[in-house]
């Protein structure tokens, strides 16, 4: 495995001595040049996972491993530096993750200058070549960011991840602000890069037709745990966890012509807040087959096959 976690918790203090649990206990497992695809409503803890993961966040307990080495619960400083090289992040937002006052040669070339072994001519050369491979113009390097559409903009946030020449990315959302009609080239660039560059990816969504046209593997949070993991077109196709196959029930359909034709069946009732978690099914108050037990124990992970589980009272 190239990147995994074992019960991985983060927890935000709030005031009156709540507690959010955003992740409660994940364990999952990335290999080498896979992508896994993460989905879930807003709010169910895939970005606060994924900053977790590689140190963007503080771990409140639980392990995270690169390679095999467990990484700091608190990266410091010198963490960062160190571990940016192999461990990188898309943002959701084109828009918001851009400093608008850095040059797009300054936003592209800062990994490279921060690790202070390269001349400017160098990180100008390296950036020029990035713009190129991400299809933007090099000559536009001293513009900044608010000169760029949206597209453009994930492309520049693309060529400041990819720079560095990273072994694993988390794409958080990446497309999810785009136009539709640019959504499938930053797809279609992501998915090349990880082709030529070997990456391995954490790829967070909530769209669950582009998770499973990207992904090897697919696994569903809900409010701060993971209720299924499998192959992805197992999960898609063939979805065990009642709250799986309501998202995908709900999920729109891609073909205009065939979307007029389906039944959607809505999610009851909307994510709560995981605060003060008690014991039980989370999804228990949403759930159409939920049973007097999922009220009072929580389900354990049910194996359904080598690579499909599920954590359900239905299946144990
Ligand atoms: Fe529904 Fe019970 Fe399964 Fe939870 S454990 S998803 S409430 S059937």
């Amino acid at each position: 495995m190239l990147v995994r976690t074992e019960q991985l918790r983060k927890y935000f203090t709030l005031g009156r001595g709540q507690t959010l649990h955003a992740v409660d206990g994940v364990s999952l497992q990335i290999s080498e040049n896979e992508i896994l695809g993460l989905v879930g409503e807003s709010g169910s803890g895939k970005s606060t996972f994924g900053k977790a993961l590689i140190g963007l966040h503080e771990r409140t307990s639980g392990e995270a491993f690169y390679n095999d080495e467990l990484l700091p619960t608190r990266f410091s400083a010198e963490d960062h530096l160190n571990y940016s090289r192999n461990l990188q992040m898309i943002f959701q937002d084109p828009y918001s993750s851009l400093n608008p006052r850095m040059t797009i040669l300054e936003i592209v070339g800062e990994g490279l200058r921060i690790q202070g072994k390269y001349r400017k001519s160098d990180i100008k050369d390296q950036v020029a070549d990035w713009l190129n491979k991400v299809g933007l113009n090099a000559d536009h390097m001293s513009r900044y960011p608010h000169e760029f559409s949206g597209g453009q903009r994930q492309r520049i946030g693309i060529a400041r991840a990819m720079i560095i020449g990273p072994k694993f990315v988390v794409c958080d959302e990446p497309i999810s602000a785009l136009d539709v009609s640019v959504q499938a080239q930053v797809i279609n660039l992501l998915e090349d890069l990880k082709q030529s560059m070997g990456l391995t990816l954490l790829f967070i969504a909530h769209d669950l037709s582009m998770v499973r046209y990207v992904s090897d593997r697919m696994a569903v949070m809900y409010l701060g745990t993971v209720i299924e993991t499998g192959p992805a077109n197992d999960v898609f196709f063939e979805p065990k966890h009642p709250y799986t196959q309501l998202l995908i029930e709900s999920n729109p359909e891609p073909d205009p012509r065939l979307e007029k034709t389906r039944d959607h069946i809505p999610i009851k009732g909307e994510i709560t807040s995981p605060v003060n978690i008690e014991a039980g099914c989370r999804f228990a108050d949403r759930c159409p087959k939920t049973m007097e037990e999922c009220k009072t124990v929580t389900p354990a992970t049910t194996s359904l096959t080598d690579s499909h589980s599920v954590s359900c009272h239905l299946y144990q």
